[in-house]
């Protein structure tokens, strides 16, 4: 099947309409037809070649909903005229440790990528900015209605990137959780965070952003430019979730964590960062990171998303705007998210 798309022809190039071809459908698979595609911040530094070769021409897009229009014969879990999603992983061993234990992000054999990645089948995946993707049913999770469907696009990455530390390192009533950075990831992060029940900090650079964060559900927001909130909150919190992907000062942020507290990466600088391990011992601190969430857990997600109705904030763009908004996203202009209108991609 020959369907429209937007594609990078080389990492240096912008992205153009494009035509590619998608597999007939299989026996386990599904085709959907694409309404909505985020672009997520890794969409731009996958295209210019920042995290390492990838064939080209690429079409990213790893935040994707629209309907299902064709079930293979063994498809039991989707239906025609379905409302569904796929994020950043479209297969997986599913017979590794980790695949069995629901963690197929961090499968042993390799997760494939959404777009980039070579599938299973030894074919080049190519992504959302597309008016129709074939995906494997086991890795297609369903969009519940209580989400407007373009809000809904971005949990698909940004949602679960969140939603999945925030469940594991216990975010809940009498929990102080800190969000640094206040972007499409961030204010998901603090929106999931609000909505399980706990108290609420963005740590942002500057307080521009201040009265969105509060309308998101924030409690308290604090400029991490000013000295003076490193010394102020000081052991306060029990888990900070680290969005941002530049580089920032480990030891200063590990100092906000109370006793037993925990600082999460989520954003990946590409650069190595420093830390000094008394910003550890100190206080029994622990400093992770974490990928996504699996499938099962991206299910419980985009549920508990629709029970407490939480979709991103979303800026809809046709897709002769996706350079434009590359652009943008680099220089954090938007509010919260860029999506594309599938519609427009033909
Ligand atoms: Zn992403
Ligand atoms: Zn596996």
């Amino acid at each position: 099947m020959r369907v429209h798309a937007y594609a990078a022809p080389s990492p240096s190039e912008p992205l153009a309409p494009t035509i590619i071809e998608r597999r007939d459908v299989g026996p386990n698979d599904v085709l959907i037809e694409i309404k909505y595609a985020g672009i997520c911040h890794s969409d731009i530094h996958t295209v210019r070649g920042d995290w390492g070769p990838r064939p080209y021409p690429l079409v990213p897009g790893h935040e994707i909903v629209g309907i299902v229009a064709e079930v293979g014969s063994e498809v039991t879990r989707h239906q025609v005229g379905d409302r569904v999603g796929v994020g950043c992983m479209v297969n997986a061993c599913r017979d590794c440790v980790n695949c069995r234990n629901g963690d197929e992000q961090y499968c042993r054999g390799g997760m494939v990528a959404t777009y980039g990645g070579v599938d299973r089948d030894g074919t080049i995946t190519q992504g959302g900015y597309a008016t129709h993707v074939v995906v494997d049913a086991d890795f297609v999770l369903s969009v519940p209605e209580g989400i407007d469907f373009a809000a809904a696009a971005p949990l698909l990455c940004a949602g679960i990137t969140t939603y999945s530390p925030l469940r594991r390192w216990g975010a809940g009533p009498g929990k102080k959780v800190a969000v640094v950075g206040l972007g499409g990831l961030g204010h998901l992060a603090v929106k999931i965070a609000h909505a399980l029940g706990a108290e609420v900090t963005v740590l942002s650079q500057s307080l521009k952003k201040q009265e969105d964060g509060l309308r998101l559900g924030a409690d308290h927001y604090h400029a991490t430019s000013d000295p003076g909130t490193f010394t102020r909150l000081a052991g306060r919190f029990d888990l900070i979730i680290n969005t941002v992907s530049a580089p920032i000062d480990v030891d200063a942020h590990l100092g906000l964590l109370a006793v037993d507290g925990t600082l999460v990466n989520v954003g990946a600088p590409a650069e190595p960062l420093a830390l000094n391990v008394f910003s550890l011992i100190g206080a029994r601190r622990s400093y992770a990171g974490s990928m996504i969430g699996g499938i099962r857990e991206t299910q419980q997600m985009l549920d508990f998303c629709a029970e407490h109705h939480i979709g991103a904030d979303v800026e809809l763009i046709s897709a002769d705007k996706i350079n434009d908004a590359y652009d943008r996203v680099l220089a954090s202009d938007v509010r919260y998210r860029f999506v594309i209108d599938a519609a427009t991609l033909g």
